[in-house]
């Protein structure tokens, strides 16, 4: 039973959430919570975990499948947690609608006042979108973000994850993390003191509230340049169009089978080479383009996107003898 409680942030009971995700499928959330800034959320947790209820963060929920049902306790989602600030320099005039260099600074420990303008670092609360930042890194011709164009989702879920690919990783250009502590305490972790790994920020439990970005000066037309480049090639072999939640498995290593000199096989060319991409259940299908993505065709539900994930392990099990490992976020 849905109890009455007074969240110190919008809250919706009983919310919906497929359409927060990017596979579009899924039920919903007990209590759904939408605070608008670090310390709304760091309250909004703290309630929560005074409740003794369960907590989950939402990003963009582009690496994500939740399934049908509902799931208890609360969804965090900070999506409206979402700016992103430029160190000033002294003199500039703040934008009305950015908070003071000084509320800035406090935020994320950026000293006050000014840094200079060629200073090519960014101030991100944890919402922020993803592509927004790749734009921006863009619009300012400073370059370390291009690499992750096409990929969708917030800063705070790309550090959780360290979301990237050939090109890079988001922590490449990490400068410091904020975090919230499982104790309710932020705490500041420098790329220096950082443990990321392979699709992993090395965060364990904590949530990422913001971060500092030092990205590169650079040439406006060259960064523009390689991020043309880096999304045609995406696109070429990515349903970047479809719904999914991005790669489905973790490439399992080792040599393609039979022979040991060959190089790694990703996932994708297992399930291609196995002859799997015509597996569906329903509207859930292997997409066409990539073996290792799975796309909503309209209507699929978690439960069939969950099946499909099985029936896909259970197959390359049969005939290679290799457990694929998920590599996306499942809420059950
Ligand atoms: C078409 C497509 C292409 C993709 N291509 C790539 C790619 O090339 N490389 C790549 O790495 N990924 C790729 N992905 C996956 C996805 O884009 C990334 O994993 C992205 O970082 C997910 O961010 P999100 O905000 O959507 O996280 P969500 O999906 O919302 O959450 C993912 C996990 O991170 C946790 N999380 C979210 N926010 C926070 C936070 N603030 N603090 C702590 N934990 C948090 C969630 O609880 C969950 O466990 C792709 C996805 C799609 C749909």
């Amino acid at each position: 039973m849905t109890l009455s409680i007074e969240w110190p942030c919008v809250a919706l009971a009983d919310a919906p959430l497929a359409h927060r995700t990017t596979l579009k499928v899924g039920g919903r959330a007990e209590w759904l919570l939408e605070p608008d800034n670090p310390d709304q959320l760091r309250e909004a947790w703290l309630m929560a975990k005074e409740q003794g209820l369960d907590i989950r963060i939402l990003g963009m929920g582009a690496n994500l499948i939740i399934d049908d049902g509902t799931l208890p306790g609360v969804v965090i989602s900070t999506q409206r947690v979402r700016r992103t600030f430029r160190p000033l320099e002294p003199g500039q005039t703040i934008q009305p609608d950015e908070l003071s260099e000084e509320e800035a600074a406090k935020l994320l420990d950026i000293e006050a006042p000014a840094i200079a303008a060629d200073d090519p670092r960014l101030i991100v609360w944890a919402g922020a979108s993803l592509p927004g930042l790749v734009r921006a890194g863009n619009e300012l011709g400073w370059s370390g973000l291009e690499g992750l164009i096409g990929v969708p989702g917030t800063l705070g879920g790309a550090i959780a994850m360290n979301a990237g690919g050939r090109w890079g990783d988001i922590w490449d250009v990490v400068d410091m993390v904020r975090v919230l502590r499982a104790d309710g305490e932020f705490e500041d972790i420098a790329r220096a003191d950082g443990n990321p790994g392979y699709r992993n920020g090395g965060l364990g439990d904590s949530i990422v509230v913001g971060a500092v970005l030092r990205l590169e000066l650079d040439n406006k037309l060259q960064v523009a340049e390689r991020s043309k480049q880096y999304l045609l090639e995406k696109r070429a072999v990515q349903p970047v169009t479809e719904s999914s939640a991005g790669c489905v498995f973790k490439n399992p290593g080792g040599a393609k089978a039979g022979n040991p000199n060959s190089k790694k096989i990703s996932a994708g060319q297992l399930i291609d080479e196995l002859g799997l991409k015509s597996l569906k259940r329903g509207p859930a299908q292997v997409s066409e383009l990539h073996g290792n993505f799975i796309v909503n065709r309209g209507g699929a539900t978690g439960s069939d996107v969950f099946g499909l994930i099985d029936d896909l392990k259970r197959a390359v099990q049969d005939m290679r003898g290799i457990d694929l490992e998920v590599e996306v976020k499942r809420w059950r």
